[in-house]
């Protein structure tokens, strides 16, 4: 059976509405599947219906954006209580820091004679929650930069202008309220904070002393040498493991939905909690 425990619908900065999430999941053959929208949980229920339908184990799910010695990290939150109030409170936390922060963004983008982005990053948000793919998309459409790709290699990531981190909480913080709302947190890729091995050892100790359960052993289509360090990982700190495509959309084509390399045979999958 296929298990995708991290992925993206347009509730976030993915492409596909809740709903046809799970019908792609379906198409797929993924029986297994958690949603993991950034910092909002308000897909979960259209999802869970289609889910219960269509005969998918929709595990309700959540990314949050989190800071850990000036990096940004990501800790995926699965089989939460949406409805707790910890969960509801963490969610409008986050919500109002990230206007905040695509505010600050749009200053700084204004600073290098980049107008009106907030707005325009805001328009091209909708009802979803705004973020850096937006002003990517904004910065294309303005014909700023030719791609979404430059638009960060430019302006939008790590270390340019538009890469703010520090209005995220720390990652104790959010552990806490993940465990607190009943659910499994989880140390989302791992690779791509591009840390040292003493660094990212140092990162699982601490995250696993916060009380988190478990490390995204793979994610998406990556290197076996990557995969056997995190299996090294998740039995060094007695991590359960688990597994997402972190899908986006069908257009980006190299990482599609349940598109990844197996879990190494000895570890724990995080499913076999609700199996
Ligand atoms: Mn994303
Ligand atoms: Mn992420
Ligand atoms: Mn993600």
């Amino acid at each position: 059976m296929i298990v995708d425990l991290h992925c993206h619908s347009n509730v976030s900065d993915g492409q596909l509405t809740p709903d046809a999430l799970v019908r792609y999941a379906d198409s797929k053959g993924i029986g297994i599947l958690a949603i993991t929208d950034h910092d909002s949980t308000k897909g979960i229920p259209a999802a869970l219906s289609v889910a219960r339908m269509l005969g998918i184990d929709l595990i309700p799910g959540i990314e949050l954006s989190s800071q850990w010695r000036g990096v940004g990290v990501h800790v995926v939150g699965l089989g939460v209580d949406i409805e707790h109030r910890v969960m509801k409170k963490a969610v409008e936390r986050q919500s109002a820091r990230r206007q905040t922060r695509a505010r600050d963004i749009g200053a700084r983008l204004a600073k290098l004679g980049i107008e009106d982005s907030f707005d325009g990053a805001a328009r091209l948000a909708g009802e979803s929650q705004i973020g850096r793919p937006h002003f990517a998309q904004y910065l294309v459409e303005q014909g700023v930069v030719k791609d979404l790709a430059s638009a960060y290699k430019k302006y939008l990531g790590a270390g340019k202008a538009g890469d703010i981190k520090s209005h995220w909480p720390a990652l104790e913080e959010v552990v806490d309220w993940i465990v607190s709302a009943g659910g499994y947190a989880v140390l989302a890729h791992p690779a791509k904070y591009k840390l040292t091995r003493m660094k990212l050892r140092a990162l699982c100790g601490e995250f696993r002393e916060a009380g988190g359960q478990a490390l995204e052993v793979v994610s998406g289509m990556q290197d076996k040498a990557v995969t056997q360090w995190h299996e090294q990982l998740c039995s060094e700190f007695n991590l359960y493991a688990s597994c997402g495509s972190d899908f986006h959309g069908p257009a980006t084509r190299w990482s599609d939905l349940g598109k990844m390399v197996p879990l190494p045979d000895s570890c724990r999958p995080i499913w076999s909690i609700w199996r």
